[in-house]
């Protein structure tokens, strides 16, 4: 333990104890000795790569930040885990049918993404999943075996129904899910048409609702699904007509990040009734698949919300529930599909950002010059400051520091009304506010030092008001949308100095102009989750972020506000030859100005000629020379080249 124990008494140890890094990470990242944040490409110790190595080398080549890193291994290795969990518990529970896997790539749609999952999920037959029509055409041109089986979720048109009819007289296992019953018929009659049997199945709405966040997609409530009446008329119909045999999958899906495993067992045993129901009509059910939900532990606790379970867990949960139900009734135990898209991608992306700067409230200098004509409010919040920094022997007791800090903040009160009405000059009032944070500073420093355990609402309020701010270079909006959407907590941790004792409390706020643009739940062991312990900024010394499990909606969904675009990509993979372990197969630019003003309809050519127009009318009235008039044209047009993000914002040399 105290192997790495630096001055302060701090370890790499302590820095993974605080930001909870071996809760959320699943064995992928750890806190390395040199005080980096680490990856472990296959999930244990095997291979680690210093991720400030990585971070090194791109800046090297020239890579811009805010960068996103794709650890390819990191995917697969979520891929193989996934189906290896499936794989034992269906083997423990002595379960007579096999798993079949489909990647919803809704999560993640980047060709590469989708790419590197198909292949590792190779050896077990993972199909894919599609939700719209972008999505089928997409997927379709990946049915490279004809077993892959590909789910067609989402509300589909005829042109989509009969492109995947089209699909399945090429022999592809390809299989529409009914959602409402209007598309069910609109698909028999498409079939007819063709002179062809379609082969579908169908999604059923459980009276199970789902929980959390997404409760509203599962349950009676939920957007998609066909009711138990709904069921019963399909049947009538496929019977009237000869075609039981074509109804090969039941879907339901509860929503995702199903934060508790007894709903998802209790929705798998209603699920697998209305499956035996089915067999008993001689419907011969193939698949059960059991839709998304299978959640990840973004804060690595067990808070209100969190997720109650583990991969593996989920896996029997789902095996046993199903094959509970299959005894009973004595059917045969069907495929199991799930469509487990968040827990497959979530872990390999993660974001690398830098801070631009830190607006410290307590920062200002510590010497305060008082002139001798001051305000009399200055004077004495000046004498107040005095004290607090160096109680007298026998003094500052707990109840003199706040009666000190009252003061205070009558003192701050009583200033800003008396400047409102014109009595204290803007020079005075910027005085009293800086001796204001600094006194705030005293108090905290104080109250913590007497650890009465009481008094802890006054501690609190001064620990939220003294949290300093730390700019950061990127969008919520582009890279973290589910934090503003819908307040999901994303693991941040800086990528060096953990060997350090972070010594600064912050908040990170991004570069868009929005008051929401910022960061405003962490993930930490303290129980206090509104900042982030951070170490000092140093001059001119990069401190770099990082944001870890981005790789499930996040990274694909951003939304462009402020026009800040997409950020730039380096996909890593691992290799114990290389050195540091890794290299970089390929970098993805970020989206240039000019790429994201074209989306919203402004053009070079015509921005130019209006900038243009307005320099000549200045050359021509004489107010600039033409010279200097075509040179800031140059310059203003060599921005459309240029990435959204900040270029070295802190004025790092680095090092050739
Ligand atoms: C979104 C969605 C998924 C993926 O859910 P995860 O929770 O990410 O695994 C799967 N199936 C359907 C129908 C979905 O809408």
């Amino acid at each position: 333990m105290n192997r790495n124990a630096t001055k302060s008494g701090w370890t790499v140890e302590d820095a993974a104890e605080l930001y909870r890094v071996d809760s959320w990470s699943d064995g992928f990242f750890i806190v390395n000795e040199r005080g980096h944040m680490a990856v472990q490409p296959h999930g244990d110790d095997a291979l680690s790569i210093d991720i400030m190595d990585v971070v090194n080398e791109a800046r090297r080549r020239g890579i811009s930040f805010p960068l996103l890193l794709r650890f390819q291994d990191v995917l697969r290795a979520r891929v193989q885990r996934l189906n290896q969990a499936f794989a034992d518990a269906i083997a423990d529970a002595g379960y007579q049918g096999i798993y079949r896997g489909v990647y919803p790539i809704k999560v993640n749609q980047l060709h590469e993404v989708v790419e590197e999952v198909i292949d590792a999920g190779a050896p077990f037959g993972l199909g894919l999943e599609c939700g719209s029509k972008a999505e089928l055409v997409a997927t379709l041109a990946h049915l490279e075996s004809d077993e892959t089986l590909l789910v067609c979720n989402g509300v589909k048109d005829r042109g989509m129904l009969a492109l995947i009819l089209a699909a399945q007289s090429l022999g592809k296992n390809v299989m529409p899910v009914m959602e409402k019953f209007g598309e069910f018929e609109q698909l028999l009659e498409l079939a007819e048409e063709a002179g062809q049997a379609a082969q579908f199945g169908v999604r059923v709405r459980l009276r199970t609702g789902g929980a959390g966040r997404w409760a509203s997609s599962g349950g009676y409530r939920s957007k998609f699904g066909i009711t138990l009446p709904e069921l019963m008329e399909v049947i009538g119909r496929l019977e009237s007509s000869d075609l039981e045999h074509r109804f090969a999958l039941l879907h339901f899906h509860l929503g995702s990040q199903i934060s508790d495993i007894r709903q998802l067992k209790q929705a798998a045993k209603e699920f697998a009734q209305i499956y035996a129901e089915l067999l008993a009509r001689d419907v011969p059910i193939r698949y059960l698949d059991v839709g998304g939900g299978l959640g990840v532990n973004y804060t690595g606790g067990f808070e209100e919300g969190s997720i109650n379970y583990s991969l593996r867990e989920y896996a029997n949960a789902v095996v046993s529930a199903i094959k509970e139900v299959c005894d009973e009734r004595g059917v045969p135990h069907p495929t199991l599909v799930s469509e487990s898209g968040r827990a497959m991608t979530a872990h390999h992306s993660m974001l690398v950002t830098e801070t631009v700067g830190a607006y410290r409230k307590d920062q200002a200098q510590q010497d305060f010059v008082i002139p001798n004509d001051a305000h009399r409010l200055v004077k004495s919040l000046s004498g107040t400051l005095e004290w607090l920094r160096a109680p007298g022997p026998g003094e500052g007791a707990v109840e003199d520091v706040l009666e000190a800090y009252h003061e205070v903040i009558e003192i701050h009160q009583e200033a800003s009304t008396l400047f409102g009405m014109g009595y204290l000059s803007l020079d005075q009032n910027a005085l009293i506010e800086r001796m204001y944070w600094s006194s705030c500073s005293a108090v905290l420093g104080l109250l913590r030092e007497a650890e009465t355990g009481q008094h802890q609402q006054i501690l609190q309020e001064l620990e939220e008001k003294l949290v300093d701010q730390y700019l950061v270079d990127f969008s919520v909006f582009q890279s973290m949308l589910d934090h503003w959407a819908i307040q999901q907590p994303f693991p941040i941790v800086p990528l060096e100095r953990l060997d350090e004792r972070p010594t600064r409390r912050g908040m990170l706020v991004d570069l868009t102009c929005d008051s929401d643009g910022m960061v405003s739940q962490y993930v930490s062991s303290n129980e206090d989750k509104n900042f982030l312990e951070l170490h000092e900024l140093q001059p001119a010394q990069h401190y770099h972020l990082g944001m870890f499990l981005m790789g499930a909606y996040q990274d694909i969904m951003g939304d462009a506000h402020n026009l800040f675009g997409r950020v730039a990509e380096a996909h890593i993979y691992a290799d114990a030859e290389e050195e540091g372990g890794f290299w970089i197969e390929k970098v993805l630019p970020g989206t240039r100005v000019q790429d994201i003003l074209e989306q919203v309809q402004y053009f070079p050519n015509d921005l130019r000629r209006r900038v243009e127009s307005m320099i000549k009318a200045k050359i021509e009235s004489g107010e600039i020379r033409p010279k200097r008039g075509m040179a800031i044209l140059d310059q203003y047009m060599a921005c459309f080249q240029e990435e959204t993000y900040l270029v070295n914002p802190r004025g790092v040399q680095e090092q050739p």
